[in-house]
Formats: structure tokens, C-alpha cells, sequence
């Protein structure tokens, strides 16, 4: 029987809500199942080593699977942004009696990783937890990297929360045609996923085109008056849509909040109100994003 070979994962949450591992779980096609257990591509197995939210095991003993993994050819994914006005905002496991700040152990992992992932908007770019006026000091995953001088290739997955899709689809390519095989734009996001604006490729888009206009929640009509970001958001949720091809945003009656860009949701904001003309150059060219 041909060798399978395991990719050691090593999954890390910070400041996060837990959407994005939700998102993950809920992963119909590819099923969550064949992601842990099964070969994701030919000869490869992703070995998810820790993942708190679907850990069985607790304590001590997961704490010491990180160690165990340091020195494999892992992959670092991390969720939620990392806190830097505190050591103790967000913590780690012990060591010494003392508690590991989340940052200490995520620039440690980094350190030694293939390669990171963020996973979500609030670890590729700050997200809610950065918003305005950022008490506990929230950052990006690169952010951290590039104040510990960490030289590591990021593989930005922004969404509120993403589609399990864009980080499985990126896992099996990184897995099975390497990191470079995966194209990002300035941003660190997979171009496959993150190539064209949701506005190209809208359902809404002819009456955009022909001047028709949703006034109110629940009429037909493009939603740009309503407060649309869709021209200027990068995903390819109209084609893809969420819960196993169910439905999205827009196809729901809400307008894009364009939850997959930098500075969401302060820069993006206010989420209802048209977009403003004077900021639409900021906005399409991406804000301060440190990488
Ligand atoms: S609903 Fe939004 S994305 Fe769709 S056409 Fe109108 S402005 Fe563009
Ligand atoms: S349609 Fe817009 S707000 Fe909805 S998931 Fe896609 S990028 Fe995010």
C-alpha cells in the first residue's frame, strides 16, 4: 500500500468570535470528515494536531502537542486577530507557572512554520476586533510577524467568516502543488477566490447597469443606495455561495458588507449608507494593510 503522507496542521485562535472554525465544520463539500480523516489529495493527509474548539483533549497534554509538532513541516493557521495590549488578553497554555501570551506563542509557531495561513478576516487584517477604538490592541497575524521581524509567507483567508471552500481549496493546493502554486494579489489572498469584484459577477448587476434601484429592504433592484460594497469587494461569494451553495448575502436581501477587505468594518462603514464617493478611491486600494 502506497505511503500516505501526513501534513501536520496546527490551528491557533485569537481574538475570534469562533466563526471561522464554525464555517470550517459546517464544510459540506469537501466534507469536514474527508478533511480530517481522509486523504485531501492524492497521497496527502492533513494531520490537525490542535484546533481547540474540536479538541477532545484538554490541559497539559494538547499543550505539549505543540512542542511535539514544532519540529515537523506544519502549517500555522490562525484565526481571530492577535491582542497586543496585554499579556494577558490572550493566553496559551504555562509555562514555568506562568501564562504564554498568545502573541509570544503564535510568533514562536510562526517562527518555525512552512507557512501561515489567517484564516478570517480578523487574523488576515485586524477585523472586528481592530475596530475603532481597538481597546485590547488587536492586530493582524502579519502585523505580529513583521514587528518580531518573522519572514514567513502569509496566505491571507479574510471573510466574516470565509467559505470553508477558500481555505480548503488553498490547503489542497498548497498540498499538493506547493506554495507557490497559489496565486495572491497584493493582499496575500488567493487570487482563484478573491480575483474579481462581487459587482462583476452580481445577479443585481443588469439593473445596477440599467439604473434600478432597491430603495427599501426587500424590494427587487440593485442595492448600491442601500449601502452595497460590492464594487469595490474582492470574493467570489455570488458564485459560490455559502451553506453548500444555498444562498449568500446579496441573494438573501442584504447588501455585500464587503467583510473580506482591510479595515472592515470601520473603513467599510456605515454598512447601509451608500458608499461614499469621496472615499472610493480608499477603498478600492485596499487601505493600510502591514504585511
Ligand atoms: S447589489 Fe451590489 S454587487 Fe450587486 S450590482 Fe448592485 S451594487 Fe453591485
Ligand atoms: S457577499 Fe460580501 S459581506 Fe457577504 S460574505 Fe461575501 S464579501 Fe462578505
Amino acid at each position: 500500500m502506497a505511503q500516505v503522507i501526513e501534513v501536520p496542521v496546527i490551528w491557533l485562535q485569537g481574538a475570534a468570535c469562533t466563526g471561522c472554525v464554525v464555517s470550517l465544520l459546517n464544510s459540506f463539500s469537501t466534507s469536514i470528515h474527508t478533511v480530517l480523516l481522509r486523504e485531501l489529495t492524492p497521497g496527502k493527509h492533513v494531520s490537525v494536531r490542535f484546533l481547540m474548539p474540536a479538541m477532545a483533549g484538554q490541559g497539559q497534554q494538547v499543550i505539549d502537542v505543540l512542542a511535539d509538532t514544532a519540529g515537523d513541516d506544519y502549517l500555522l493557521v490562525v484565526d481571530g486577530s492577535i491582542q497586543l495590549g496585554h499579556p494577558l488578553f490572550a493566553t496559551i497554555g504555562e509555562k514555568a507557572g506562568r501564562e504564554v501570551p498568545m502573541s509570544q506563542k503564535a510568533a514562536e509557531l510562526a517562527r518555525s512554520a512552512m507557512a501561515v495561513v489567517a484564516m478570517g478576516t480578523c487574523s488576515a487584517f485586524g477585523g472586528i476586533p481592530s475596530g475603532h477604538p481597538n481597546p485590547t490592541g488587536a492586530v493582524s497575524i502579519s502585523e505580529l510577524l513583521a514587528r518580531e521581524k518573522i519572514n514567513k509567507p502569509v496566505i491571507n483567508i479574510p471573510g466574516c467568516p470565509p467559505h470553508p471552500d477558500w481555505l480548503i481549496g488553498t490547503l489542497t493546493a498548497v498540498m499538493r502543488y506547493g506554495l507557490d502554486a497559489v496565486k495572491v494579489d497584493e493582499l496575500g489572498r488567493p487570487t482563484e477566490f478573491f480575483g474579481a469584484l462581487i459587482h462583476e459577477t452580481c445577479p443585481r448587476r443588469a439593473d445596477f447597469d440599467a439604473g434600478k434601484f432597491a430603495r427599501a429592504f426587500g424590494q427587487p433592484g440593485c442595492m448600491y443606495e442601500l449601502g452595497c460594497k460590492g464594487p469595490v469587494t474582492y470574493a467570489d461569494c455570488p458564485k459560490r455561495m455559502f451553506n453548500s451553495g444555498t444562498n449568500w448575502c446579496i441573494g438573501a436581501g442584504s447588501p455585500c458588507h464587503g467583510c473580506v477587505e482591510p479595515g472592515f468594518p470601520d473603513r467599510l462603514s456605515p454598512l447601509y449608507e451608500k458608499i461614499n464617493e469621496a472615499r472610493l478611491e480608499n477603498l478600492r486600494v485596499g487601505g493600510a494593510v502591514s504585511r
